[in-house]
């Protein structure tokens, strides 16, 4: 089955062509990083028109490049939610009419679901249940994978995204939007235990997660310096920060695997893309013997071809859009809404 994937829930246009969730034929990403980082931050109003300025040639590109033609398709799907609200409705009203007018089925993907299923490219192998981590700019949170289309969340940051402060700490630190990539870069031969960092825990939620605190602290630290007019160690701060980001994520999704029994765990989201965080989960899976699965860096971001593979899961489970359907700003991934009707 091929299933053409949309998805434009934030700066990245993507158009993708999959075939029975597993095999990417194409898969196309213009991204709009530059646009906004002139900004400091995604623009939401740059956002949806630049989406609308592309969508339609990225398309055109991705049935060209998986040497298809619009014919082929046998199911639409697209991110509807979460994300900016008029960028998702670029996508959704796309995906309507490119629907509407081939006569094919319209899928409603969720964002977070996708990120999940980039795992789905990368390893063939694997398949539900298993526990996640899900890492990105605007979502923190362990969930339980009890089966493609069966997400419930055990754990999540109760105020920052980790994604979102690996971007604020860049940015103090004078790095450009996205931060997360350039900060990893900058914190390679950095000392990691230069700068004593928090590590939050929530009473009584030992899978839930804290940020902000650790946000607080770097910026301090930088803010001081400056007023101070000392040179800061910046390579060995981002070192620091990074360890600080790891020690959260790593021994609560080992620990939340240890309490549900997995021994498989995937993890998934651009910050899933950070050198320490991967190396440090791939030590930890080592020495507690469990499986672990991380996309290549190209999957962890935001992408099309993630979309068309959750899309042919929710496909196969019976899932179906009409033209009514909404684009949503907020929905969590074990929204009752997700759920089959
Ligand atoms: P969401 O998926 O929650 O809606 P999003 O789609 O904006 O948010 P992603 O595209 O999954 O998020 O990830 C983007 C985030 O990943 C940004 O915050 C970016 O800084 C971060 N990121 C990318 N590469 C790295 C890296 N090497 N180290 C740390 N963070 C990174
Ligand atoms: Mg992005
Ligand atoms: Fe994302």
């Amino acid at each position: 089955m091929l299933i053409l994937s949309v998805e434009t829930s934030c700066d990245e246009t993507a158009v993708a062509v999959t075939r029975d969730g597993r095999t990417v034929l194409a898969d196309e990403i213009y991204s709009q990083a530059d646009m906004h980082a002139l900004y400091g931050g995604v623009v939401p109003e740059i956002a949806s028109r630049n989406h609308i300025a592309v969508i339609g040639r990225l398309a055109d590109m991705a049935l060209q490049n998986a040497g298809i033609t619009k014919k082929d398709i046998d199911a639409v799907a697209v991110t509807y939610a979460p994300g900016l609200i008029g960028a998702l409705l670029v996508g959704v009203n796309f995906a309507k009419g490119l629907a509407l007018s081939l006569g094919v089925p319209l899928v409603p993907v969720h964002h977070i679901r996708g990120h999940i299923a980039a795992n789905y490219i990368a390893y063939p192998e694997l398949e539900p249940p298993f526990l996640a981590l899900v890492v990105s700019g605007g979502n923190s949170l362990i969930a339980d994978v009890r089966g493609y289309t069966d997400i419930r969340i055990v754990g999540a940051s109760r105020d920052d995204a980790a994604g979102e402060c690996f971007d604020k700490v860049a940015r103090v630190l004078g790095l450009p939007y996205p931060g997360g990539k350039p900060l990893d870069d900058l914190s390679q031969g950095g000392d990691d235990t230069a700068f004593k960092l928090p590590r939050a825990k929530i009473d009584g939620c030992p899978y839930d997660m804290s940020f902000s605190g650790l946000k607080t602290a770097v910026v301090n630290i930088v803010h001081n310096a400056e007023q101070k007019g000392e040179v800061l160690d910046r390579p060995s701060l981002a070192a620091s920060f990074a360890a600080a980001v790891s020690d959260t994520l790593v021994p609560r999704t080992m620990a939340a695997a240890g309490g549900l029994g997995y021994e498989k765990i995937a993890i998934a989201g651009g910050v899933a893309a950070n050198s320490r965080i991967r190396a440090d989960f791939v030590k930890a899976a080592a020495e507690k013997g469990r499986t672990l699965f991380i996309p290549p860096l190209r999957l962890c971001g935001d992408n099309g071809a993630m979309i068309g593979c959750q899309g042919y899961y929710e496909f196969c489970a019976g899932r179906r859009a009409g033209m009514e359907l909404n684009a949503y700003a907020t929905m969590d991934v074990d929204d009752p809404r997700l759920q089959m009707q």
